[in-house]
């Protein structure tokens, strides 16, 4: 630990944040203490350092709800994996803060899908376990850049199929009052690529019409209205 204030990086920031960054925006922080927060996106990550979920979004305070773990993934709801934060994070998002969408955001050059290949230390049972999660995207292949992609893009389908499973993830999908959008952050590229059901595909925002219409087709538009193809 540093013994000088000055050599200590991390309190340098904080008190940075406090003195520059907090009096630009100190009435948007007093508007989120009053009126309580109302993020309409539930945001699943994976903890990777290069996933910046306010960078990607343009984001700000309030409008993330954000749960992030190792590879983005999402228990099962019978509760066969024990107590789960993500699972916690869901049922309030979507009951208490009743967000609009769900976006489940995996990555180029995933270290927990190369592991799901690679294996891990001995010593880290708790993540062999927590992997298991992405067990069903993994390709009978040897590990090489081109399967962790299609890997990292599966996984993020399951994910999401998985969530349809969340009884009440379920109901609202159905209603018409919740989407759910599958990404694959491309590092290097700086790009996005979006999950499509009609074309079961990633497609690159650049070219991409929407931010994502998984898991399933037909699919239920926030108008009610059904597409069918
Ligand atoms: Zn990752």
């Amino acid at each position: 630990m540093p013994s000088r204030a000055e050599d200590d990086e991390l309190l340098l920031r904080l008190r940075h944040f406090q003195s520059d960054y907090f009096p630009l925006h100190q009435q948007r922080f007093q508007d989120l203490v009053d009126q309580g927060q109302h993020p309409k996106t539930l945001f699943i990550g994976c903890s990777d350092s290069r996933l910046v979920p306010y960078l990607l979004t343009g984001a700000g305070p309030g409008e993330l709800f954000i749960v992030r773990n190792v590879g983005a993934l999402v228990p099962p709801y019978d509760g066969s994996r024990g107590l789960h934060g993500t699972m916690a994070a869901v049922e309030y998002a979507v009951l208490a803060l009743k967000v609009e969408r769900i976006i489940v955001c995996g990555h180029s050059h995933c270290g927990a899908i190369r592991a799901c290949y690679e294996g891990v230390p001995d010593e880290a049972r708790a993540l062999k376990s927590w992997l298991e999660l992405a067990q069903d995207a993994v390709l009978p292949v040897q590990a090489c850049p081109e399967a962790c992609r299609r890997t990292e893009e599966r996984s993020i389908v399951l994910q999401l199929e998985r969530l349809m499973e969340y009884p009440m993830v379920r109901r609202e999908v159905e209603a018409g009052h919740l989407t759910l959008h599958g990404w694959h952050y491309v590092i290097e590229d700086g790009a996005v690529h979006v999950f499509d059901a009609q074309q079961g595909a990633f497609v690159p925002v650049a070219s991409s019409t929407h931010t994502g219409t998984g898991p399933y087709v037909p699919y239920v538009e926030h108008d009610g209205q059904i597409l069918t193809d």
